[in-house]
This record gives structure tokens, sequence and C-alpha cells, in this order.
């Protein structure tokens, strides 16, 4: 498998320049060549496998010959062994509805999924290449709890996590700043989650600075997450789809990165007929969706903190593959972006991308509604970023009864993660484990620092690993 970068397409790269990489020397994100196409023989044979026998034969896929077969079986088994469900996922359902639990992993969100596997996937390629690195990764909240859980006492590497003060829950924190682990850094910069992402942007951007302190990236931008969380699009359609029909899935969006990973899989030959772009009030996809105009503004902080992004990452991706890889286009419309602060895609693309995409946008009141009456009726009880994703799924049955197809809502976070604003809207708090909750008790370890670049560059270069 070839990769190339959004803004050159001439250049190829492996699996694990992507991987240590994370973002291409020109700006631009990883992408495979050719996404390869399954044949129905294929689907029919990954259709019976449990969890990991899928992951390993999906993740083999892009990762070639990185790992030996062996090698990449234990890590897909050891990442999967911390889970609290056999086959990683979980299935519940609220009226028509399939729910994707994919909470089930140490810090309760779906990016433990990927992260657990990543955090593996260094440890054997540092132990081989005798490297040494340092990670930087911005975290709207659960990405850094996710990648301190995957790193914490590994050799080889030190992990910095930079997270907006005050815009995570308290449970999100404490998952990051509880861990005593002599490689995990936590900072609380003053700002929003853009401005962390822009940090680390920029840090990456500056090839000195990256070369310096051999600095790698674990954000929703790197390839390998998205790789890895392909796999429950394929597993979730294999368990439950009823015969000959197409998949819906509704996807909480943020960054872009878990319904690009849908996007792949509808490459692959999975039969999806829509992925939905669930947003909150932040709705520049959904906005983009109607006028083919991106065009972030100011962040709103909602109580879907996760999904408080104008700046989706991953999208750059997705306009690639409309435009067929096409770089030097690519690269204009990114520099009109940052120069005019939008682009604006042909109204051809937009047409064949709502072909595949839908997109809602939900506000506080009905997210808090939704989560009500689930709890009502059903007795489940849905984390914010859920209920957006489960009330934008509703809204699209309803404007599309005709269709007979599998409706799938991925639940990305257990709701404890964000117990004071369930307890606002239920007078309850969820249930979690009793090592989860001693764990938290714990002393909690932080540096707060402004957003500055050159502050937060210099605690980096004194805190490395050299
Ligand atoms: C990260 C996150 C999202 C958004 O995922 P993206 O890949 O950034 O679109 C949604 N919900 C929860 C709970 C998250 O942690």
């Amino acid at each position: 498998m070839k990769y190339i970068s959004t803004r050159n397409n001439k250049k190829t790269y492996n699996f694990i320049e992507t991987f240590l990489n994370g973002l291409a020397l020109d700006g631009g994100l990883y992408i495979p060549k050719k996404i390869p196409r399954l044949s129905s023989a294929t689907l029919n044979r990954l259709s019976k496998l449990n969890y990991n026998d899928l992951a390993y034969e999906i993740i083999k896929i892009y990762t070639g010959n990185t790992f030996s077969n062996n090698e990449l079986k234990k890590i897909i088994k050891i990442s999967y062994k911390k889970f609290n469900s056999n086959n990683v996922v979980k299935f519940s359902r609220v009226k028509k509805f399939n729910l994707v639990e994919l909470y089930h992993g140490p810090t309760l969100a779906f990016k433990d999924i990927a992260m657990q596997v990543i955090g593996n996937m260094y440890e054997v390629i540092l132990s081989k290449s005798k490297n040494r690195i340092n990670l930087i990764t911005a975290t709207s909240g659960d990405t850094g709890a996710a990648a301190i859980d995957a790193v914490k006492n590994k050799k080889n590497l030190r992990i910095f996590v930079l997270h907006p003060k005050g815009k995570v829950s308290a449970m999100q924190r404490k998952l990051m700043t509880t861990v005593n682990s002599k490689n995990v850094f936590n900072i609380a910069v003053k700002g929003s989650f853009d401005d962390c992402q822009t940090l680390v942007k920029s840090m990456f951007n500056d090839r000195h600075f990256r070369r310096s302190i051999n600095m790698s990236g674990v954000n929703s931008i790197n390839w390998a997450r998205i790789v890895v969380q392909i796999v429950y699009y394929f597993y979730s359609h294999f368990r439950l789809s009823e015969r000959n029909k197409r998949s819906v899935f509704s996807v909480p969006t943020g960054n872009f990165g878990d319904i690009y990973a849908g996007y792949i899989a509808y490459k692959m030959g999975l039969p999806i007929s829509k992925l939905i772009i669930a947003v909150n009030e932040n709705n520049l996809l959904y906005k983009f969706l109607k006028n083919g105009i991106y065009k972030p503004s100011k962040v709103k902080f909602s109580i879907s903190p996760s999904m408080d992004i104008q700046v989706a990452s991953n999208f750059e991706r997705l306009i690639s593959s409309y435009y067929n890889n096409n770089s030097k286009k690519i690269s204009e419309l990114m520099n009109q972006l940052t120069s005019k602060g939008s682009y604006k895609i042909d109204k051809i693309i937009l047409k064949k991308i709502r072909n595949i995409f839908y997109s809602k946008s939900i506000n506080a009141e009905n997210t808090k509604k939704t989560i009500k009456l689930v709890y009502q009726y059903n007795h489940k009880i849905l984390d914010p970023h859920t209920s957006v994703g489960l009330k934008a799924l509703e809204e699209y049955y309803l404007n599309n009864i005709k269709k007979s197809e599998n409706l799938f809502c991925l639940e990305t976070a257990h709701p404890a993660k964000f117990g004071e604003t369930i307890y606002k809207i239920l007078r309850k708090n969820p249930v979690i484990s009793g090592e989860i909750s001693k764990n938290l008790k714990k002393k909690e370890f932080f540096k707060v620092l402004p957003n500055n670049l050159n502050k937060i560059k210099n605690y980096i270069r004194a805190n490395r690993l050299h």
C-alpha cells in the first residue's frame, strides 16, 4: 500500500512514514494512493469473522508488511483485552435504530478503539528501529485520555497533550490528569480546542522544531486512526444487516475522522447508503452540504464538547477524494482557506457528495429532549454526543420513510463522561465501574500555559525525551 499527501500526489510514502509523521511535511494529510475495493466473495468471507479477526484482515490491507502477521495479531489481541466486551463493541436498540456502543474501552469513548492499537504499534515500531519520539496531540477531551492510556509507561516515547482549559468535562480532564506516569505531560491551554489544534499544527509545520524533538502525532489526522476505525462499520453491518438492505450510519462529528472512516468502508465496497454528519451548533459541515462553502467561524461551546470544532481537519481528505486526488486543486482550495477564510467547491462535486452524505445540526434543546425521551421510554442514558447522532438519524428517517435500510447510530461515549450535563437533564448520575471512579480520585498533574506557541514549545523542549 502506497500513500500520498493531499497536497502532493507525486511523492509516495509507506505506512510507517505516514504513521510516524502524522501530518505530511507539505501541510497535507496522508491518503492511500488507491483505496482497494473488496470483492463480494471477500466481503462474504469477512462477514463471518469475530471482531479481532476482522480487524486483523482490514488493518493488514493498509499496513502491508510493516508488521509480521503474528505481530499484527498480537497488537490487536493485547489492545482489545482491556475492553469490557469480547467483541470490542456491543449493540443496543432504541425503536428502529441500532446503537453501536463504542465506549467499552479504558477511557469510555470510541477513541480507545483506535488509540490502543496505535499505542501498541508504536511500541513494536520503536523497539525495532531503536527510535525515540515525542508525541504531541491536541484534544477536545477524549483523544487525550485515550492516547495517554494507550502509551502510559511505554518505553522510548513521551506524550504531551494540549487540552482547552476549562472546556472539557471534569471526568474527561481527570481521565487525563490523574495518570501519574513519567512519560505523560498534560498542558491546559488558555484557549479553545481549535487553538490547541492550531498550536499543534504550527509545531508540525515547523520542520526545525519537529526534527529537533523527533515529533510524532496521534490526532485524528493520523491515518492509522482512520484505518482502525473502519473496522466497526464492517462489523456492525455484518452482524445486524437484514437481507440485502444497505446501511445508514449516523455519526456524531467534530474533526470528521470517525465518519471519514465510514466513507472509506463505503469506498471499499461495504453497502452503505448514507453517512449522516450529525453536528451540534458548530454546524459548518451542515452548511457546507447546503451551499458547498467551507467556512469556519467562531467556536460555540455546547453540551457536546468533543464536537465543539470549527476546523474539521479530515475534511480535506474527503474533498481530495472527490477531486480524484488532484493535489494542485486541493492546495489551491487550502490556500484560499488560509487567505480568505473559506473555499467553495464545484456544484457537480457537491451533488456527488450529497449522494452519500446527509447532515443535521441538533441544538442543545433537542439534544436534551432526546436524552430525556430515550431514558423515559428505553431506560437507556445517552451521552450528549450520541444524542445528537440519534436525533439526526431520527430526522433522516422521518424524511426518507420509503427507504428500507439498516439504521445505525454510533454511540461515541459513555454518559458518565458527561455526568454533570446528564445530572442536570435527568437528575441521575450514570454509573461507572468502581476501578475507574477510584482512579479518578487521585491527584491531578497538569501545567497551565497561555495560548502562546513559543511558551508551549519551550515547555515541550525542556521536558522532551532526548
Ligand atoms: C472525538 C469525538 C467525537 C467526534 O469525532 P471526530 O472523529 O472528531 O469527528 C464525537 N463524540 C465523542 C464522544 C468524541 O470523543
